[in-house]
């Protein structure tokens, strides 16, 4: 009898009074910003955590992802693949800090796409190829950014269509399409993804690929070393933003593995508020397949082959963002190249990332007895800045005075200081279980700002234009079509309103050099 009670108990404990109970994290406040600890982070998603040593970087590796982490620096790698995220990671000495904007934005959507809202199933796919027109993009000797992109698209194209979804394109022949026009085409499908193709412009010595997702409110831009008032309102994309970084994580790790072995040529999964993705009501990315501005990088993307090996990888991570969103099963397209093979780049393999020290007793992931302390700290504002312009390769600072108080639910943000971000942030409902797949409750809030004040004397900061800055350096070179070998398709009969040659007389059409993308 006693032996039943003491079940019954211990059942009513399991599935009555742990699931309720909220994850501790352990937070800190820098001039109004939010932070989580790095120990509460590691906890909560089952990484193995040991004291981070000064300015070496922090690795640490469970059974299903990976993570590189260094001090005041805003480069991240997850499984493999380089992110920049919003904020660099605090602290010192006695533990890092890391946002919780990027917990939120970042980490949690990849780590737990499961847990992404508003998982629908994606029926189709808007790709728009960059500039077209009058507007040729980035150009080299040997071809134009807009017969490249366009090249690019079709072949997209093709290879998602064969998988099984419906494809729109913004526009299917040589034609200008306004910036605004291509988001406006995107709203005509609900339910589908939206897939700007672009290549890449600026000094010789640039090189690499990078993949573009908006910027989470309250966040500056990657290229932005200041808030500005822009960088705190609301956009309509902002609705997607879990969606948003889960689709440009998926295609970006899909489209690097063209470099093999290659790390350098990861410029990472950036933040930007871009006209096409910054107005788009669906997941939205943009794509910077290579650099036509690197001598190496321009004879690449002039050869078809690597343009369908682009393709190719895009359609990978699409097709993988549609299969995790709608729990569907659609196969992927191979990686193997068409009959034009072209070798990848020769690089070393990359190191494989060292797997940290097992977790220090008593905060083992999955330790049924673990109670993460619950603490909220305040960091001395002038020890610890979070100013935008200080987030690259900052020296560590010596660790913080960290002064304990009494936990409290929400501090808001002083009005002087920028907004934290403003979704629910992720939280187990238990502590003994696998976080990973616990349901999220809410120990996280974040508030929406009050009276969002940009970063002093950010007015003045010129405004972030509508794509990455080109840097033509022929500019004088007559735009070659892209040899191409791709079917040209028809119009999909299913095309919305097609797209207007001239742009409506009040556009935002981008200027001729720092309009154009990237
Ligand atoms: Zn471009």
């Amino acid at each position: 009898m006693m032996l039943k009670a003491c079940l019954a108990w211990a059942f009513f404990c399991l599935v009555v009074v742990l699931p309720v109970r909220a994850f501790d994290w352990e937070t800190a406040t820098s001039n109004g910003r939010e932070y989580v600890s790095l120990r509460s982070f590691c906890l909560f998603y089952g990484f193995p955590y040991s004291v981070p040593n000064g300015n070496d970087r922090f690795t640490s590796r469970n059974a299903a992802h990976s993570i590189s982490l260094k001090i005041g620096n805003s480069d991240m790698y997850l499984d493999g693949v380089h992110y920049v995220m919003s904020f660099p990671i605090e602290g010192g000495g006695n533990d890092w800090l890391v946002s919780r904007m990027d917990v939120i934005k970042l980490f949690e959507p990849i780590i737990r796409p499961s847990e992404v809202s508003g998982r629908h199933t994606i029926r189709g796919v808007v790709i728009d190829a960059g500039h077209g027109g009058t507007d040729n993009g980035a150009t080299s000797r040997l071809g134009a950014e807009k017969n490249y992109t366009l090249d690019t698209a079709f072949r997209l194209q093709k290879i998602l269509r064969d998988a099984g979804l419906k494809v729109v394109l913004t526009r299917s022949n040589d034609v200008f399409v306004d910036l605004y026009e291509r988001a406006h085409i995107a709203s005509l499908y609900p339910d589908y993804a939206f897939v700007s193709i672009h290549f890449n412009s600026a000094t010789p010595e640039a090189r690499g690929l990078e993949t573009y997702c908006l910027s989470p409110r309250g966040a500056a831009s990657t290229s932005s070393n200041y808030l500005t008032r822009g960088d705190i309102q609301k956009l309509p994309g902002n609705d997607y933003d879990t969606q948003n970084i889960l689709l440009a994580g998926m295609v970006h790790s899909e489209i690097i593995k063209l470099n093999p072995g290659d790390q350098s040529a990861d410029r990472g999964v950036k933040r930007a508020r871009f006209v096409v993705i910054k107005q788009n009501v669906l997941p939205a990315i943009l794509v910077e397949g290579g650099f036509v501005s690197n001598h190496m990088e321009s004879q690449r993307v002039d050869q078809s082959s690597y343009r369908q090996s682009l393709a190719n990888a895009i359609a990978r991570g699409v097709i993988r963002f549609c299969n995790d969103m709608g729990d569907r099963n659609m196969s992927l397209p191979g990686g193997s190249r068409d009959d034009n093979e072209e070798a990848p780049i020769s690089k070393p393999p990359p190191k494989a990332i060292p797997v940290a020290p097992a977790a220090p007793s008593g905060l083992a992931h999955d330790s049924p007895n673990v109670k993460p302390v619950a603490t909220t700290t305040t960091l001395s504002g002038t020890t610890v800045s979070t100013h935008k312009s200080k987030k690259k390769n900052k020296p560590a600072t010596t660790p913080p005075a960290v002064t304990p108080t009494p936990p409290t639910a929400e501090t808001p943000p002083p009005s002087s200081t920028p907004p934290a971000a403003e979704s629910t942030p992720p939280v187990p409902a238990t502590t003994n279980a696998a976080p990973a797949t616990s349901t999220p409750s809410s120990p996280l809030n974040l508030t929406e700002p009050a009276a969002p004040t940009p970063t002093p004397g950010a007015e003045k900061a010129p405004a972030e234009p509508d794509e990455p800055p080109t840097v033509n350096i022929y500019p004088t070179t007559p735009a070659a079509p892209a040899k191409s070998s791709a079917p040209a398709p028809s119009t999909p009969a299913s095309t919305p309103s097609a797209p207007t040659a001239t742009p409506p007389a009040s556009t935002n059409a981008p200027s001729s050099s720092e309009g154009a993308q990237p």
